[in-house]
């Protein structure tokens, strides 16, 4: 990851606000590996796809939030 492309990702967070789990209420967190990125819920471990950035994974787990 090069330097500019961490200061996106740290600008991605901060303006991204993942929504809490529609399952459980749980809080939900963004993981990153092998360059894909998903959003899941550390209680009941519900999960979007793997999406391309931080903030498709983001987007992603917003638009399943039902409430
Ligand atoms: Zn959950």
């Amino acid at each position: 990851m090069t330097f500019d492309e961490f200061k996106q990702l740290k600008d991605d967070i901060s303006i991204i606000k993942l929504r809490h789990c529609p399952f459980c209420g749980g809080h939900a967190e963004i993981l990153i590996g092998l360059g894909e990125y998903w959003a899941h819920c550390v209680i009941c471990t519900a999960s979007t796809k793997m999406e391309n950035s931080y903030y498709h994974a983001s987007e992603a787990w917003n638009r399943r939030y039902k409430p």
